[in-house]
């Protein structure tokens, strides 16, 4: 079995896969990390995997525990099409999609959020749990989504009150369970991650839950747990290509990920470190450009920058958590937690040339202003093909590319989460989700999903939005309730 270290170094104790996903708050500010990823079996070996084999393979292979994981990956069975969650599609020339978002939710939060619901349940066992979660839109509708109704689990999700489409708002604020609780804070995305971040530091709070019989636990993209679940799926894709034999095996692709908070590219990136073979990960970012000029230059600097709202809402980061993984894994712990330190205190760190060099061996990366993103999506409808505001970034970004490989472009986000910004891409029209929802579907003959199309006719359950200094005492009052 393998064991879990911390990104920033010091005393580890012996954290197994069930102990960072139920407890993913590590000592001294740190992530919990494995520190080796052996190189795969075979690609030959896994080629003909189905989806829930290829996953226990994969996760035995990095040593993590297989309890739980079959009733876990029944989950998929919410999935359009339970055998290929992740399915490829062509898009034109040597452009590829893997499409994330077949999960009840539509976005790619539920590739990892299904299992883990169902896992965390059965690591939990009888315990009593508070999940708390932060969201930019997307975390929360799949987390709500995958533990409503659980026995003895109870969920917290905070959501920036301006920055979601009204279908992630509503996914949210219509969910019943009387285990979850949905809390609209005032401020943006790195508000209520911070927000989150500071109840889990709060110990005054953290001994009132206590005292109410409760462990804490997050489901946000830093939960190890999650990150294992993205990893597989990278894998799959590749295998697909094979498959489809639109690659041999063995061939090298670009992969072209729309990041926020670099869970999706971490699993790309773990993926990579065990030769899959990927070319370069290129790393897709809106007008928040923070990650491009990072891994342009390896300079972090967020001193001088204000989060910016976009048409990709849910890259709309300037504290992106994961890259203290990839930091860790390229340069060790001592190196991660002056970085992390640094920006902190000075809200900057830089990488040595040597070190940039060592990071753009695995990396690229490329942004996408508003409006390319518009015209991204209006040529590629032009070729009836509907894509989403976070997906067209890595679109364009995907253009700059050599053409001499294949490019395979996760798609993040079903149509039907962005619909207005869709609409006004291709109208130059404003209009709300549901106008613009009904204007596609029969335009271009795209059904809507029944869990979105259902939204519409619910009750809104959500109180007005709260500061964040509120949000403690707002949850133990719900909990005494
Ligand atoms: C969460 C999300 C992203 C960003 O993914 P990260 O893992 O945070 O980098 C991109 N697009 C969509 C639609 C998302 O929901």
């Amino acid at each position: 079995m393998q064991i879990f270290t911390q990104t920033r170094g010091g005393e580890t104790p012996r954290i197994t896969f069930k102990d960072s996903i139920l407890n993913p708050k590590a000592n001294f500010g740190g992530l919990y990390t494995l520190s080796n990823f052996p190189p795969l079996p075979s690609l030959d070996s896994l080629l003909n995997l189905d989806y829930a084999t290829l996953t226990e393979t994969i996760f035995s292979h990095l040593g993590l525990e297989l309890d739980g994981l079959e009733k876990a990956l029944a989950s998929y069975k919410n999935f359009d099409n339970p055998l290929d969650p992740a399915p490829i599609s062509h898009l034109h020339d040597q452009f590829y999609l893997q499409e994330l978002y077949h999960g009840p939710s539509r976005a790619f939060k539920d590739m990892a959020l299904q299992p883990l619901g169902r896992l965390f349940s059965s690591f939990a066992k009888n315990d009593k749990y508070l999940l708390l979660t932060a969201t930019s839109g997307d975390t929360g509708p799949a987390t709500l989504e995958s533990f409503k109704g659980m026995k003895n689990i109870f969920v917290i999700c905070l959501y920036p009150a301006e920055g979601t489409s009204d279908v992630q708002r509503l996914q949210m604020s219509t969910q019943d369970a009387s285990n979850l609780k949905v809390i609209p804070i005032i401020g943006n995305f790195d508000d209520a991650q911070h927000a989150l971040k500071t109840l889990l530091q709060d110990n005054a709070f953290l001994s009132d839950l206590t005292k109410l019989g409760f462990k804490i636990s997050a489901s946000n993209s830093v939960n190890f747990g999650r990150i294992a679940f993205q990893i597989i799926y990278h894998i799959w894709g590749y295998l697909s290509l094979v498959r489809q034999n639109k690659i041999s095996l063995g061939e090298s692709i670009y992969t072209v990920i729309p990041s926020g908070n670099f869970g999706n590219a971490l699993g790309a990136f773990y993926a990579r470190l065990m030769n899959l073979p990927l070319h370069k990960i290129i790393i897709a970012s809106n007008p928040n450009n923070i990650l491009t000029d990072f891994i342009q230059s390896g300079i972090y600097d967020i001193s001088s920058r204000k989060l910016l709202q976009t048409y990709s809402p849910a890259m709309d980061i300037l504290k992106s958590s994961n890259i203290e993984r990839v930091l860790f894994a390229l340069f060790g712990s001592e190196r991660t937690k002056e970085w992390m330190i640094s920006l902190d205190q000075h809200k900057s760190y830089q990488l040595s040339q040597e070190e940039l060099q060592k990071l753009k061996t695995y990396f690229d990366a490329g942004f996408c202003s508003d409006q390319e993103c518009l015209e991204c999506i209006k040529s590629l409808a032009q070729q009836g093909k509907i894509i989403d505001p976070h997906t067209a970034n890595a679109y364009a970004v995907a253009q700059t590319l050599p053409k001499d490989s294949k490019i395979l472009i996760n798609s993040t986000a079903e149509w039907s989460k962005f619909s207005p910004t869709i609409f006004y891409a291709l109208t130059g029209q404003k209009a709300n989700d549901r106008q613009a929802l009904n204007w596609i579907s029969s335009n271009f003959h795209l059904p809507l999903h029944p869990q979105v199309q259902s939204l519409f006719d619910k009750q809104e359950l959500c109180s007005s939005p709260i500061a964040p200094h509120t949000i403690a005492s707002t949850i133990l009052q719900w909990l005494n309730e």
